[in-house]
């Protein structure tokens, strides 16, 4: 037909597929925005003389046809990527040329040998080869993956709850971010308790400002510094009011060829800990327990530190 419907039965709009691929693309190089488009096509159909026969403009349906029409291509894509791997999985009847001991099953079954799936689909040339295994230097991360939040991806308070989405997602779930939360609070508060008990303060280190903590690799004046001077290692600093949006920015973990492995919708109000902390535990899970990660943040140093004082991440810190 070459046309997509806004909704299943009597459409009262159906957009060409040209145009949905032409709109999928644009939205891939740069912020979605389906409401300036919307009106950019009504200001255009408009000087050509034609106008939309309803107030409320072609916005809601466009949107709803721009979003299955999506929701259709990335599942047409999971549908052949199965049939491809499934194919080129040799038969469980057929015995593999190789050894076992040396083959290496690339599916689930192997995560402590293996990166998951899920890595090695989002960047097979991080997560894909052997060469990590041949790593022995601890202080050689086998992948670079990097960090940072931006508060210019909003969500307003009216807007809708998302329309459904079966496909696989990128995002952290919110439970994911809301355990996160809970543990980072929970360890905050007994260790904060037990440092009181035994009659600890940050003020021992007074006039000891180069004196390395525990595991840090940079003096505390560094550190202290990098607080000063860094507006997001202020948790408390407001970049968005959560008065008028529901999700006040989103926060990446890419790999070093820019690759999307998670996201993180922010609801807060500054650039919290535990979304970053939910983002590498996300990554973790899906590694080897002998995989190294170097991690690049802004404010990396101030969550090293956090994780070193509070406990956090233990069991992936070097
Ligand atoms: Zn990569």
């Amino acid at each position: 037909m070459g046309y997509f419907p806004s909704v299943p039965l009597g459409p009262t709009l159906a957009v060409s597929l040209q145009l949905l691929s032409l709109v999928r693309q644009v939205f891939m190089r740069m912020p979605p925005n389906i409401s300036a488009w919307c009106e950019s096509l009504e200001a255009h159909l408009a000087s050509m003389g034609y106008k939309v026969d309803t107030k409320e403009g072609i916005h809601r349906r466009f949107s709803n046809a721009y979003h299955w029409y999506c929701i259709l291509e990335i599942s047409v894509d999971e549908y052949v990527q199965q049939h491809l791997e499934s194919a080129a999985t040799p038969p469980a009847d057929i015995l593999p040329a190789v050894p076992s001991s040396s083959h290496h099953p690339p599916d689930v079954s192997s995560s402590r040998t293996w990166p998951l799936k899920y890595l090695r689909k989002h960047c097979p040339l991080c997560f894909g080869s052997h060469n990590w295994k041949n790593n022995n230097s601890s202080s050689d991360p086998d992948a670079i993956v990097c960090i940072d939040a931006c508060f210019t991806q909003k969500c307003r308070r009216s807007q809708q709850d998302d329309p459904v989405n079966p496909t696989g997602s990128v995002f952290l779930s919110h439970d994911d971010i809301d355990t996160m939360e809970c543990e980072v609070e929970g360890l905050r508060r007994t260790k904060a308790s037990v440092q009181k008990r035994s009659g600890q303060s940050s003020k021992k280190n007074c006039g000891d400002e180069d004196r390395f903590e525990q595991g840090m690799r940079i003096p505390p004046s560094v550190l202290k510094g990098c607080n000063e001077s860094f507006t997001a290692a202020d948790e408390r600093c407001q970049k968005a009011s959560t008065q008028f949006f529901s999700d006040t920015g989103v926060m990446a973990l890419l790999c070093h060829h820019d690759h999307v492995i998670h996201l993180a919708n922010m609801t807060s109000a500054g650039e919290k800990q535990h979304y970053a902390l939910a983002l590498i535990k996300s990554l973790f899970s899906h590694l080897p327990d002998d995989f190294h990660i170097g991690l690049l943040y802004d404010i990396g140093c101030q969550l090293e530190q956090s994780c070193r004082k509070w406990g956090y991440l233990g069991l992936f810190l070097p």
